[in-house]
């Protein structure tokens, strides 16, 4: 019973889906997808995730087939709720498999977006050694080929940029990181996610990617939601960044709500995301250990939404018209 009142809605949202024809396309590990059919997103989420760190990460960690077969069914159960592209945030040395992806995406139907970028926060443990020395210029250069040519041998392509950054003022090497996907957006039109949190790191790097000449429309703030002061993300939104809310679970419903209504408010709901940074099969444990779903935005927050009069229009905005603006490959020069 509990799934028959998302169903009903969200059968509503996809007859709306449509409304808007949009030319681009979003770029998925089965190739280039038209905005008209990339429906409902989850913007930030995860399936594999390997806590080794870059100097001992490697592919022999772990099962791909045992992989694939714990997250089917999760991937199932969101298709099944209406989803229709699911953005895969893992960054390379964090456990990035191009190979898992697509075949989840074979056997779902669902479109699954991969990354390219570094992975700075943690004090650079998610960092490969040769990053340190080489400039921006060259890690760009490393990821453009990516987009150009492939994630390794696999031919498939990512879809955004994912980089990281600590939550306090940005250190010189960060600094490099945000001035790499800068210029690897300017060459191939990737949206930069950024794992940011609070807003002082938010402001430095949206100062980093105007001085090279790249729009905030190009910029997903990641972990918006662990800046306190609402303010600054209605900053950063009437900039023009996204605002990534993506760390929606079973506890803080209320609290999304009440964001949600405040961005609302100041005519923003068009700069938000939402997604639960779910998944995390973590390689170092029993089976991948504990595996946390995807269908709280589904089965909880969008309940909550209809019951404070948010509309089917205002949904569609939140979880298929944004995204499909963040994640559309387009260079965004700022004037
Ligand atoms: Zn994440």
């Amino acid at each position: 019973m509990k799934f028959i009142y998302p169903l009903l809605f969200i059968l509503l949202l996809l007859s709306q889906c449509n409304t808007e024809k949009r030319k681009g396309i979003i770029m998925t590990v089965n190739g280039p997808v038209h905005l008209d059919q990339s429906g409902i997103f989850l913007t930030h989420e995860h399936i594999l995730v390997d806590f080794i760190g870059a100097d001992s990460i490697s592919e022999s960690r772990w099962d791909r087939a045992k992989v694939i077969n714990k997250c089917l069914p999760y991937l199932r159960q969101i298709k099944e709720l209406g989803c229709r592209t699911f953005v895969e945030c893992t960054p390379a040395y964090l456990g990035r498999d191009p190979l898992i992806l697509k075949s989840l995406s074979d056997s779902t139907g669902l479109n699954i977006i991969t990354n390219t970028g570094y992975y700075g926060a943690h004090n650079n443990k998610y960092i490969p050694a040769f990053a340190f020395d080489e400039s921006a210029d060259q890690l760009a250069q490393r990821w453009i080929k990516e987009w150009e040519n492939g994630i390794g041998v696999s031919g498939i392509k990512p879809g955004f940029i994912k980089i990281a950054v600590n939550s306090d003022s940005l250190s010189g090497f960060h600094k490099k990181l945000v001035t790499a996907a800068a210029l690897t957006h300017l060459k191939t039109g990737l949206t930069i996610a950024s794992h940011t949190g609070p807003a002082v790191p938010a402001f430095e790097q949206l100062d980093i990617l105007e001085k090279e000449g790249v729009a905030p429309e190009a910029f997903i703030w990641v972990h918006a939601m662990n800046e306190k002061d609402p303010a600054n993300l209605i900053k950063a939104a009437r900039k023009g960044a996204w605002i990534s809310l993506d760390n929606l679970n079973e506890t803080n419903i209320l609290e999304y709500v009440n964001l949600i209504k405040i961005l609302k408010q100041n005519n923003l709901l068009n700069k938000v995301l939402l997604s639960h940074d779910a998944g995390w099969y973590d390689p170092a444990k029993v089976n991948g250990g504990e595996f946390r779903g995807y269908t709280t935005l589904f089965e909880k927050l969008l309940p909550a939404l209809r019951k404070e009069k948010f509309s089917v229009k205002e949904i569609n905005q939140l979880l298929v018209i944004n995204p499909a603006r963040a994640f559309e490959i387009k260079v965004s020069r700022k004037e």
